[in-house]
């Protein structure tokens, strides 16, 4: 058994401080006051990002053997222990493909690595509000193409307005994957209706979709006040004004909320087919669109607590507890006894020290 201490704990229950995680094997055994001295930094649940394209250099929908390596280390090196590739607008055809490269990924032999917890899909069956994703390939809902998904397929985000969503809503759901609604202008109701069917999430509130409008709330307005709609945010400080964030928060209550960081290759200049420069703090088509973030998850972190009034118990619940619950992961996302000790030691700053997945240090 090893045991690991913080000046803080941060639990579901509250924070314990100082406190101390006892680690047998793959699982936390006990939270605890720590009995002895203990190391300046705060212990949290490892982070799960819900949403994420590729970093630096590496597109997910591309990547190779050495590309997921590198990959990995720029997951944990920002605290992340479990992930969602994301995989954007394509035609249907080059779905395949992409999705298998990630199966083959997720199936590494050896430890030591974040988790790949499935493929979320950002499309292509999106509306009104398509923002960077390329218009040529979004199309109309094709329910076989749906049904014949693999099970590694745990997100679809698709918009509730297009014609068989509710049905698409319902299909997905029955076979357990997580709709998100996202790009989009569905109206307040067809919102609402989607979350009815089982949409079970929002992707990145107040991007890409219809403004929230006092008379016509709109797919924002649902996301805020629906209790069945947990709603993602790009905490990045350019997708949204601080003020947003903390709205959101705010709305939605301790598990209400996600951060993500829809993260693209911005340095490779690439997002999914589409070229993009970073410029303004965001990785931009020519035309200014904001195409994905250059963003990490405990910068993500940092952002909401430093510039939107968060709490770190909220924001770590909204990095790591909320994400977990909405994958259906009830072994991680939370400090503890019986979860799987992937754990994240930040500094004094809120910057990453060290990161143990399933109980092992790692780098
Ligand atoms: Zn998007």
């Amino acid at each position: 058994m090893t045991t690991l201490g913080g000046t803080a704990v941060v639990t579901p229950a509250g924070v314990v401080s100082p406190g101390a995680v006892d680690v047998d094997g793959d699982r936390i055994v006990a939270v605890r006051p720590a009995r002895s001295p203990v190391p300046d930094r705060i212990l949290v649940p490892g982070f799960i990002d819900l949403q994420v394209n590729g970093h630096d250099d590496i597109d997910v929908a591309g990547a190779d053997e050495d590309g997921w390596e590198r990959l990995d280390a720029l997951l944990l090196a920002q605290g992340v222990t479990t992930w969602c590739p994301a995989l954007v607008t394509a035609p249907l055809d080059a779905y395949g493909p992409r999705i298998e490269r990630v199966a083959r990924a997720a199936a590494r032999s050896g430890g030591g690595r974040p988790h790949i917890a499935g493929v979320h899909l950002e499309g292509p069956f999106l509306g009104g509000a398509p923002g960077a994703h390329p218009g040529e390939h979004i199309r109309a809902i094709d329910p076989d193409w749906l049904a014949a998904l693999p099970d590694l397929v745990r997100i679809v985000t698709l918009a509730p307005e297009v014609d068989g969503a509710l049905a698409a809503i319902r299909a997905l759901t029955d076979r357990g994957t997580v709709v998100s609604l996202g790009h989009s202008t569905a109206t307040f109701e067809e919102a609402t209706a989607a979350a009815e069917a089982g949409a079970r999430m929002v992707t990145h509130l107040f991007n890409g979709m219809g403004p929230f409008n006092h008379r016509a709330p709109g797919l924002a307005g649902a996301g805020l006040t629906e209790a069945r709609l947990v709603v993602a945010v790009i905490a990045d400080g350019v997708h949204l004004h601080p003020a947003a964030v903390t709205t959101a928060f705010r709305a939605k209550g301790r598990g209400g909320i996600v951060l993500v960081t829809d993260a693209v290759a911005w340095r490779a200049h690439r997002a999914g087919r589409a070229e993009v420069a970073l410029s303004d703090g965001a990785p931009r088509l020519a035309d200014g669109t904001i195409a994905g973030s250059a963003l990490t998850m405990d910068a993500a972190v940092r952002f909401a607590v430093n510039r939107c009034a968060v709490d770190l118990e909220d924001a770590v619940a909204a990095a790591s507890t909320t994400p977990a619950v909405v994958l259906d992961l009830a072994d991680r996302g939370r400090l503890v006894p019986g979860a799987r000790a992937d754990i994240v030691a930040l500094g004094p700053d809120l910057d990453v020290q060290s990161v143990w997945l399933g109980g092992v240090e790692a780098g």
